[in-house]
């Protein structure tokens, strides 16, 4: 029997592995609504080294979590953004693989295959008609060459990835994504559609994938874009994977993972509304916004809490660089907009929590300070025990931060709210 990821689903990082039962409250609120999404506990190789943890972890926090709240449905664990390299160590935990590729956009494939695949979508070129689109799109035999000359390799080591796993769990015992959103330069639906073709061919039974969308999806706060143009983007996109599940065989629950890097409020009502439209599904991706919410509800709760909370943000400050640099291109940190350690030594409990929580209609709020916390994880790792011990000692108001923040900024805009 193959595993079937739900028609919706959305992601949940956990850094520190403690939230996962309150994390899970968040869905089991909207199941009581009726709503069923699937809780996708993940968390890439790159989170794994950075606070020291392996994957089967993962894995006990879902399953424990799951257990201590009775949760029925169907949940995953996500080898988070994997390659052939990384890929092993979540083989026997994890049923659902992000495979990433890339890094392979643009590597070129062999000159055979590019012809072979040129030749055999060459019926596509003219003006195709996609049902649900507009506008006829625009496919020529050199456009299907650009694009192969692209993505075909890329596509191809997504293929040698899943088979790797495929041969070490078996066909049809995991859910594969593709994902190539970790890139500069985002994918057209033109591209999308034979990017598809092209995975189709490998044989992938993809279930969900990952494009990058036009705009900015830094990490935590909202979409930097033109709302409009990802509006038009992502009702194309739809229609593609809809045209392309019956054009080239792919899996009927074929969906969209939009990586949003969190908190992408201001497009949440256009993918909400575009999804039921087309009757579509959709895994929303988040990840390190648990950890932020455990930041807040440290500082609310003040104490030795604050004292961490205060304490992250010195140390982040002085290793700025060293922070943000693995997230260079997902962050935009005004570093003239960062308060000092020592303001931020003397903030209350309330004024970090203003700057910190994402509420766009609070005037405190501080998107440079949000950002900088975002990445400095690997501040709160190195504080060991120290840390978890507080996540320990004041679970109770974190617990509820967590919660709240999955369940009124996420889960409800995107898949509970009536239009
Ligand atoms: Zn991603």
């Amino acid at each position: 029997m193959t595993l079937i990821l739900p028609r919706f689903s959305m992601g949940i990082g956990d850094r520190f592995a403690h939230q996962g039962k309150a994390q899970l409250a968040a869905f089991v609120r909207a199941r009581q609504l009726g709503v069923d999404v699937a809780p996708v506990w993940n968390k890439s190789n790159r989170e794994h080294n950075i606070v020291h943890s392996e994957p089967p972890a993962v894995r006990a926090e879902a399953d424990a979590a799951t257990k201590a709240l009775g949760w029925t449905a169907p949940y995953f664990v996500d080898a988070d953004h994997i390659g052939i390299k990384t890929v092993d160590r979540f083989v026997d935990t994890a049923d659902f693989f992000t495979l990433d590729v890339a890094d392979f956009i643009a590597k070129p494939a062999a000159e055979d295959d590019i012809r072979a695949f040129v030749a055999a979508h060459a019926k596509y070129a003219g003006s195709l008609r996609v049902p649900g689109i507009d506008a006829a799109l625009d496919v020529t035999p050199a456009r299907i060459e650009s694009i192969a000359r692209k993505y075909l390799f890329a596509v191809q080591e997504a293929g040698r990835i899943y088979r790797h796993v495929a041969a070490k769990k078996g066909e049809g015992r995991f859910v594969p994504e593709v994902s190539m959103d970790e890139t500069d330069q985002p994918q057209t639906p033109i591209e999308l559609l034979f990017i598809l073709a092209a995975i189709a061919a490998e044989r992938i039974p993809v279930q969900t994938i990952a494009p990058k969308f036009t705009g900015r999806f830094n990490k935590g706060v909202d979409y930097v874009g033109d709302v409009r143009q990802f509006e038009r983007e992502f009702n194309d996109d739809l229609c593609v994977i809809a045209f392309a599940v019956k054009e080239f065989g792919l899996p009927a629950n074929l969906k969209l993972s939009v990586h949003s890097g969190s908190d992408k409020f201001s497009i949440y009502p256009v993918m909400r509304k575009a999804v039921r439209k087309h009757g579509a599904g959709l895994h929303l991706k988040t990840a390190g916004t648990t950890w932020l919410e455990e930041l807040i509800g440290l500082a609310s709760a003040g104490r030795e809490g604050l004292a961490i909370a205060r304490d992250v943000y010195a140390q982040a400050l002085g290793r700025f660089d060293e922070l943000t640099a693995p997230y260079a291109t997902v962050i935009d940190v005004d570093r003239s907009k960062l308060p000092g350690a020592s303001d931020v030594a003397a903030w209350t409990g309330d004024q970090y929590v203003s700057a910190l929580r994402h509420d766009p209609s609070n005037p405190a709020y501080n998107p440079s300070f949000r950002q900088l916390l975002h990445v400095a994880f690997k501040v709160a790792a190195q504080m060991e025990s120290r840390y978890t011990d507080a996540l320990k000692r004041f679970e109770s108001v974190v617990a509820q931060n967590v919660t709240e923040n999955i369940y009124d900024r996420h889960l409800k805009p995107v898949f509970v709210d009536k239009d």
